[in-house]
Order: structure tokens, then C-alpha cells, then sequence
């Protein structure tokens, strides 16, 4: 018999969110509640302009609209939404990975 351990979280269980620069892995740690993505690391290495330009003018990043669903999602759960969004993960994922250094030595 196989077991598959899974990890199901809801949306209302995500405390922050985190950005990790690619360049100098540096992570941001952001309260869901004022989600909303950094313009650039704490190095300075430049994540974000404010506006993406799209062909009808200028519009939210892909990164903006999450943070602002994610915290819409959440009031509407809030407020007795007819269904919840989960996340599903493998555990494995979890037990088999060393933890990432918050900052590079
Ligand atoms: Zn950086």
C-alpha cells in the first residue's frame, strides 16, 4: 500500500508572503493584509515599475493583481463565501528540502 502525504492549506492560513530577489536571494516578508509587491529588494536590485505597460496602456503587474486577489479572496471566505480555496502541496516536498537562508552568508 502506497501513502501519499499531503499538506492542504487555506488561504486564510497564509501569515506573509514572501519575495526572495533572484539576485542576491534576499527574502521580504509581507503581511497578507498589506500585500502588495516591494519595488525593489532591500539591495536596491529593482523588482517591480509600478505599472507593466499593456497594449492598452499602462496596467497592474500579474505580481500586483495576486497580492490584491489574495487579500479579496480572503474577505470573501470572510464573509461567508460558498466555497473556500485551498492549496494543496506534497510533504515530501517539505521533509526532503534544506530550509533556504533568509539572508546569503
Ligand atoms: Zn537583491
Amino acid at each position: 500500500m502506497t501513502v501519499e502525504h499531503k499538506i492542504v492549506v487555506g488561504l486564510g492560513d497564509i501569515k506573509a508572503l514572501i519575495f526572495e530577489c533572484r539576485k542576491c536571494l534576499t527574502r521580504v516578508s509581507v503581511p497578507v493584509e498589506e500585500a502588495k509587491t516591494p519595488h525593489a529588494c532591500p539591495c536596491g536590485h529593482q523588482w517591480l515599475p509600478d505599472y507593466m505597460e499593456g497594449t492598452s496602456g499602462p496596467k497592474l503587474s500579474a505580481y500586483q493583481r495576486f497580492c490584491s486577489a489574495l487579500k479579496e479572496c480572503r474577505t470573501l471566505q470572510a464573509n461567508g463565501s460558498p466555497f473556500t480555496v485551498l492549496l494543496e502541496f506534497e510533504a515530501q516536498q517539505f521533509e526532503d528540502k534544506p530550509m533556504r537562508r533568509e539572508i546569503p552568508a
